[in-house]
């Protein structure tokens, strides 16, 4: 099937980074900006930023080199608005992005800052009609007047509804864990519905983080886990039992705790290229994806960092259909089941839920 038709259909992303789905053009630039003011050698991190494959360990390499072209307030602005920009070009209608806060005393950054900075970038798309929680004072800030005449044009532009997730880095302290958790919870009436573990898997224990995983929970925010990366089957079996409300990846899991998934019926993040670039699962043949889908157990397809892995979810949908011998409608359904594993408000999942029913009745999906 051509690529176009997997850019037209409407797609839900649930699991994608914001520093990792930095265009490579705006890296380039970033790192020569940096290179010309003597910061970094630009010849050294050019051919790092191109590079294609990557192992698990290469990747948080490479994202500490990101970290350090983007980690200052007006970049983060940039790298928000392009990122929401790009996926709102490929069809997805909803976007659930997740990100590191920050602090960065040499640039004045604090962790609350450093979100500031992304929700200003979500204010400022302008190609796209963006929903990402406004309030009142923040609409009136927009000076948002579709409402009376479509004055801006904003209703005759495409939507997209974007929500947050914060991320906590495993290499962080319980403490810093606990900001980010405090600050999410502040920040909910700008679109953060939840928390997120990532970072590298190799590093510290997950445990450390589980009073801050609680006490999100306590306070109504949502969980997702990266999940079985690393062949880890203690820390697995920890994460399954504590019933995330999603997980990421679940690619090493053993038998027992393959069948404690199954029988907990959490959704999982799928990220197809993610997982052979960095040689987690060693082909597409043998993906897990398979078994997930045809046991009918809940699964999204994701991009996880779609620039570093130089992919889309355009691509990805392509991909699993190609695969796994899926065809439109199946594409399709897999697409709008997704919003059922969201962690938006129910008003934005209906809305969704009916825009899904349009679109499928429109062209007899
Ligand atoms: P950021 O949170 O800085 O916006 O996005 C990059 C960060 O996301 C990385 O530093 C890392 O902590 C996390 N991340 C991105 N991709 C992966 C992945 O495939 N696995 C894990 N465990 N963490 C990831």
């Amino acid at each position: 099937m051509e690529m176009d038709y997997w850019v037209s259909i409407p797609k839900v992303e649930l699991h994608a980074h914001l520093n990792g789905s930095v265009r490579d053009s705006t890296l380039l630039e970033l790192a020569k900006e940096l290179g010309e003011k003597g910061i970094i050698l630009f010849s050294d991190v050019e051919h790092v930023i191109l590079k294609n494959d990557r192992s698990l360990t290469e990747v948080f390499k490479m994202f500490d080199l990101i970290h350090i072209l983007t980690t200052d307030h007006d970049t983060v602005t940039r790298i928000t608005k392009e990122v929401v920009e790009d996926f709102a070009s490929e069809n997805v209608v909803y976007l659930e992005l997740r990100t590191t806060p920050k602090r960065n005393d040499s640039r004045g950054m604090t962790k609350h800052s450093y979100m500031e900075a992304v929700v200003e970038g979500l204010r400022r798309v302008d190609a796209f009609n963006i929903d990402f929680a406004l309030t009142e004072t923040e609409l009136w800030k927009k000076g948002t007047s579709c409402q009376r005449n479509n004055e801006c044009g904003c209703l005759s532009k495409r939507k997209i509804y974007v929500r947050l997730l914060l991320s906590i880095d495993r290499r962080e302290t319980l403490e810093a864990a606990m900001e980010t958790v405090k600050l999410a919870l502040d920040m909910r009436n700008l679109g953060v519905v939840g928390i997120d573990l990532s970072g590298n898997p190799k590093v510290g224990e997950w445990t450390t983080f589980l009073p801050a995983l609680r006490f999100a929970r306590e306070q109504g925010l949502r969980v997702t886990l990266h999940c079985g990366e690393v062949p880890n089957q203690e820390e697995i079996h920890g994460m399954l039992d504590f019933l995330p409300e999603r997980i990421g990846h679940a690619c090493c899991l053993e038998e027992d705790a393959w069948r404690k998934l199954k029988t907990s019926k959490i959704p999982v993040e799928i990220c197809l290229t993610s997982n052979i670039r960095t040689n987690t699962i060693s082909s597409i043949a043998v993906h897990h994806f398979a078994d997930l889908y045809s046991t009918k157990h809940p699964l999204i397809l994701c991009t996880d960092d779609s620039g570093v892995f130089s992919t889309s979810l355009s691509k990805e949908y392509a991909i699993a259909a190609a695969a796994f011998g899926l065809g439109k409608k199946e594409m399709f359904q897999l697409a709008k089941n997704a919003v059922e594993y969201s962690f938006a408000e129910d008003k934005v999942v209906s809305e969704l839920k009916d825009f899904f029913d349009t679109v499928e009745a429109e062209f007899s999906l």
